[in-house]
């Protein structure tokens, strides 16, 4: 189907085993897993159908060719200030975000909120950092009383980090890092010569900090399932966010979902925005979804076994709002109350800048579309810090194309000389931090406004707190101090106060739990009180921790699957 098809799928069949709401990260793990142990599986997406290669019509374009050189519009940012702040959006990848008017929300405080309503959702321009978490990570919060336990621990899920992992191709080095554990890797990107001074300096001077190759879903020399999967070996050309010709990095569009359309399982119907998720009050559970076609609106309820929730974090969080009954007047599941509450993000807010003499004689190869990461090293054994949760540090050193032309203000030939040489090296290091789940960062529905298709519209009520404050002050102290003894010059803080969501790393509101007082989900990922609704995207999770989230829902959704599977047969679902 063509990126401007109007038309869904056909979907004359009504009943599935099983329903998959949304088809990016997570959801394209629910439907690998779930067609591949023999579900006939329904994926039900909101946005247009994206098809690997055929639609990423900017993937082979050269600068050039674009009609604004990859800006955009005084015209188009006017229109759209939400979605144009969005991590690397530009011309040659907008085509995979929504636009601000068409999917308006309400924020009570400032928020945010990034999305990408397409097949294949936010894998298709997601940054592609894949680290596990740590056991700290797991326990932390409720042993330094920050936040309620996690019903499962590392054990639990380091098995399915290892199925996601060789699977969609995550290539980093072993460490043996206690913060941040090792994986199923190929083989890293190679680090370049200032990356590789400032690392043995960061070691020499702080003996339990390491810089090193942080893990991406990148093929770097692809294995047999990677081949069978029709992807190869990535070609170092960072355009990543155009969808790769190669499938060089891991999306749902060129991995899972086709994996599972093979099985001869699989029915992807796009333009289908889900309304709500229906209760049979008979039945005590889930009987299937009502979906309304986004071009002609009508309304249609599938059946199923068996639900999914992978509509992205805030999304699944309404969707669960908007199923209200008579059993569940205030949302599926929702007894506590919780539904909507302790929604998290990860704190961005802090980067710092710096330059390095010599090298000059030094390069790198291709356009590395990768960064190294200098592992947690705070609140580990105990809490050692006038704040709680730990962070990462994401570092890249690269060749600067000023030259002393340009900074001398040339123009002309000189000036364009210029331009084919590369300048010196710079350096930066920026913030991915933990933040505290709060009861009073919470999103709900609107009781008054609605949005095209008749459904409430989202009321975000999330913000930063003096925690993140402090974490931000300390990041910036050590950061800047490590890049200077390690012989960095011009060492620049910077504090962008950006809003919570252009992380893009929300999640929350659907907690993970052991005790249904205080949670909504169990071990397994489903609804406490409505156990054939399972929710395995960033809604789930208890705490946020310091790694980049996204592998962590995949190991969950492949999990779960498993776990919902092994139930039908037994037939407990
Ligand atoms: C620029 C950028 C950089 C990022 N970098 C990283 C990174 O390095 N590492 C990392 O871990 N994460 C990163 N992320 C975050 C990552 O993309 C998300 O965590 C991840 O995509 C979430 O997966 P998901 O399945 O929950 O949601 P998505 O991938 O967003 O998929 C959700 C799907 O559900 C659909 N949907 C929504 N509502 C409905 C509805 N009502 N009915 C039907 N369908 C619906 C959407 O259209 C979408 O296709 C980044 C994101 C961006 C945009």
């Amino acid at each position: 189907m063509s990126n401007d098809s109007k038309s869904a799928a056909p979907t004359d069949n009504l009943s599935y085993d099983a329903i998959v709401i949304g088809s990016g990260i997570s959801g394209g793990w629910a439907a690998k897993e779930l067609c591949e142990q023999g579900l006939k599986t329904l994926v039900l997406e909101r946005g247009r159908n994206v098809e690997h290669n055929k639609d990423y019509p900017t993937a082979t374009m050269d600068p050039w060719q674009f009609k604004h050189r990859g800006a955009m519009t005084k015209a188009f940012l006017d229109e759209n200030p939400l979605i144009s702040k969005a991590a690397g959006f530009g011309e040659d990848n907008a085509h995979f975000f929504i636009r601000d008017k068409d999917h308006p929300y309400i924020q009570e405080k400032p928020f945010d909120w990034i999305r990408g309503y397409q097949v294949g959702g936010k894998s298709l321009t997601w940054g592609r950092a894949c680290q596990r978490w740590s056991n700290y990570e797991f326990i932390n919060p409720e042993r330094f009383g920050y936040g309620i336990a996690w019903p499962i621990g590392y054990d639990d899920v380091a098995p399915w980090y290892s199925h996601v992992e060789k699977f969609i191709g995550v290539c980093g080095n072993k460490d043996g890092i206690e913060a941040m554990p090792d994986g199923e890797f190929l083989p890293p990107f190679e680090m370049n010569c200032v990356q590789d001074v400032i690392s043995k300096k960061i070691s020499e001077n702080y003996p339990d900090r390491h810089l090193v190759h942080a893990r991406w879903a990148h093929i770097t020399r692809p294995n047999q399932v990677h081949l069978d999967q029709g992807r190869g070996k990535c070609q170092a050309r960072n355009l990543c966010m155009r969808g790769c010709p190669f499938g060089g990095y891991f999306s749902s569009v060129s991995s899972t979902l086709p994996w599972a359309k093979r099985t001869g399982n699989l029915t992807i119907r796009p333009f289908s925005v889900v309304h709500s998720v229906i209760y049979d009050e008979k039945l005590g559970k889930a009987s299937g979804v009502k979906v309304i076609d986004t071009n002609t609106k009508e309304v249609i309820e599938y059946k199923a076994k068996i639900i999914f929730m992978n509509a992205s974090a805030l999304n699944t969080n309404l969707i669960l709002l908007n199923s209200t009954s008579a059993r569940f007047p205030n949302g599926l599941g929702n007894d506590n109350g919780l539904l909507g509450k302790y929604v998290a993000f990860q704190n961005y807010r802090a980067s710092v800048t710096g330059a390095m003499d010599g090298f000059l004689d030094k390069y790198y190869f291709g356009r590395n579309p990768t960064e190294l990461i200098l592992a947690n090293y705070r609140n580990l054994q105990k809490q050692d810090t006038d704040y709680k949760g730990g962070f990462t540090t994401f570092m890249g050193a690269y060749r600067g194309q000023q030259s002393a032309a340009t900074e001398s203000g040339e123009i002309g030939g000189a000036y364009k000389d210029s331009l084919t040489e590369p300048g010196g090296w710079k350096v930066y290091m920026y913030l991915q931090g933990e933040t505290i789940p709060k009861e009073t960062n919470h999103v709900r529905l609107s009781k008054d406004q609605k949005d095209q298709w008749g459904i409430p519209l989202l009321v975000t009520s999330v913000e930063y707190d003096d925690n993140d404050q402090l974490m931000i002050k300390d990041f910036l102290t050590q950061s800047a101090e490590m890049l200077e003894k390690a012989g960095c010059k011009n060492v620049e803080k910077h504090e962008n106060k950006q809003a919570p969501g252009l992380d893009i790393h929300e999640m929350g509101g659907v907690r993970m739990g052991k005790d249904p007082k205080t949670s909504l989900l169990n071990k397994w990922n489903q609804l406490h009180l409505c156990k054939n609704v399972f929710v395995t995207d960033g809604a789930c999770m208890t705490s946020t921790g310091n790694q980049s989230p996204s592998i962590l829902y995949m190991a969950l959704t492949a999990r779960a699957a498993t776990y919902a599977v092994s139930e039908i047969k037994k037939g407990n679902l």
